[in-house]
């Protein structure tokens, strides 16, 4: 029998099944014990240091007694603690991407998917380079700078030259002032040499869902194909890392299998990492099965409500602070607005989840993934964001800078996220209002920029922010970054 250990590079033994039992069992025997709830949610919180702040995170086995908890006065402080976190670390900037669906050509067979190989009522589509070229523009021309890039797996249909040259065509793509300045990539674990070439491409990050960390439960809802493979998926991370890519992005699809099951081997993925590699997850998704062509959700025992939905994402936020986490248009405008103040750091804005979805001028359905929730328009996102208090921001720096891997977390360490992230998102915004706004939208920006400037603590920083900003209001000039 597989013996835990999060330094393995086996799934079976960093995902080990009988810890995530006992870990269980020992949340199960613990959800009521408020002296030790109280420690660990002491241990969760912020602690000042120098200029900054510093979080010790918690284990798998801690955060799974806060999740088990369900006293209702523990949860509110949970939830205050997740906020706390999440301004303390990252302030009040959401960053904004968008997902393109470059082929929904497709040889696995998983259950919950409505590119399944089996489904013959789907129409199939790849873009060619013209089409990719096409979507791009019309991303740009909404003001998207970062863009998932996602694709079904099929070796003949959509090898691994065929994504990088889309990738090559995205970053060609310089519309007006609009470019594409981050392409993650959401594709099927691969071999070492092709994160190798993703990494040579210049991707940001690496993005793969585990959908289950149950290994029994996966493999039932894998049937065919090559995800099939359990070990080969769980392990993907691992190879990315050592092809070069240091930004990983971990998700479950919640709604399959058992969610405290999933939450446990989610952040003991994420210990996995920081263990072997020295550096945790870029960023933790949390999508929830969806209707789609050919899928019913209700056809899975797993489903959960708003709520418990709510408290994952809030122990994830105390689990591993350091870590962005991303909700996607699958939730709706209500989910969304709660999660945004218990931790979340990126959305997903105006998506289209069908190959070609964003040249068309109505939403189409006939090659979708799934049915999108949040169906407003970029425009309306952004102020809706701006009007619950968060900074819309499309700021692409670090990556760009080379702050990478851990050397993010440096920034929130050091106290830097005002002296830099702020700024960066605060003239990003600048140039979404100039070049893509309604008039409505620009008005409640400029005034969210002029108070936000107020907050940026060196001087230096500031007086440059503010003459950044003035050159983007008053001519083409763009791109500026700390
Ligand atoms: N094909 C790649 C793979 O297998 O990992 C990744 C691309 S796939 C387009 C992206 C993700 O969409 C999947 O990992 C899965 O979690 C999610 N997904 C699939 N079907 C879904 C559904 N019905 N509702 C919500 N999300 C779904």
């Amino acid at each position: 029998m597989a013996v835990y250990d999060p330094k393995s590079l086996k799934a079976e033994e960093f995902i080990n099944d009988e810890e995530i039992s006992e870990t269980l069992e020992y949340a199960e025997k613990n959800k009521h014990n408020i002296a030790l709830i109280d420690e660990i949610l002491e241990k969760a919180r912020p602690k000042k240091k120098g200029n900054g702040y510093v979080c010790t995170g918690l284990t798998h086995r801690e955060a799974s007694v806060l999740l088990a908890c369900d006293l209702p006065e523990k949860v509110e402080e949970m939830y205050a603690v997740a906020e706390d976190i999440k301004l303390k670390y990252y302030g009040n900037r959401i960053v904004l991407f968008a997902p393109l669906y470059l082929s929904n050509y497709c040889i696995n067979g998983c259950l919950y998917c409505p590119y399944h190989l089996k489904n013959k009522h789907i129409a199939r589509r790849k873009l060619t380079q013209e089409e990719v070229a096409a979507e791009v523009i019309a991303l740009q021309d909404m003001g998207h700078k970062r863009l998932a890039i996602e694709a079904g797996e099929d070796p003949v249909n959509n090898p691994i030259e065929y994504i990088l040259d889309c990738i090559n065509t995205i970053y060609s793509i310089k519309h007006k002032n609009g470019a594409i300045r981050r392409v993650n990539v959401n594709i099927a674990a691969t071999t070492v040499e092709n994160y190798r070439k993703l990494h040579d491409a210049g991707i940001g990050t690496y993005i793969l869902f585990q959908e289950t960390y149950h290994k029994q439960g996966y493999e039932q809802l894998h049937p065919t194909g090559p995800k099939h493979d359990y070990a080969y998926h769980t392990e993907a991370m691992d190879r990315a890392m050592e092809g070069g890519i240091d930004d990983v992005g971990l998700g479950v699809l919640f709604g399959l299998e058992m969610y405290k099951y999933e939450f446990a081997g989610l952040i003991m993925h994420a210990e996995h990492l920081e263990a072997v590699h020295g550096v945790g997850p870029h960023t933790i998704s949390v999508p929830r099965v969806k209707p789609a062509d050919d899928i019913d959700p209700g056809e899975f025992n797993g489903s959960i409500s708003d709520e418990i939905f709510e408290k994952i994402a809030a122990c994830i936020r105390l689990a591993v602070p350091y870590t962005g986490m991303i909700v996607s248009t699958r939730e709706s405008e209500e989910v969304r607005t709660k999660m945004l103040r218990i931790g979340i750091s990126q959305v997903s804005g105006a998506s289209r989840t069908s190959v070609g979805g964003y040249t068309e001028k109505e939403r189409p359905h006939d090659t979708e993934q799934f049915d999108v929730s949040d169906q407003r328009t970029l425009d309306e996102v952004v102020r809706w964001l701006m009007e619950n208090g968060h900074i819309p921001s499309f700021c692409t720096a670090c990556y760009r800078e080379g702050r990478t891997g851990d050397r993010f977390m440096s920034l929130c360490k050091n106290g830097q996220i005002l002296n830099c992230c702020h700024p960066n998102a605060l003239m990003t915004l600048t140039e979404y209002l100039v070049d893509y706004a309604s008039p409505e939208t620009r008005e409640v920006g400029y005034s969210l920029i002029e108070k936000e400037l107020g907050k940026i603590p060196n001087q230096k920083v500031k007086d440059i922010a503010t003459k950044n900003i003035e050159d983007i209001r008053n001519s083409n000039r763009r791109d500026f970054r700390f």
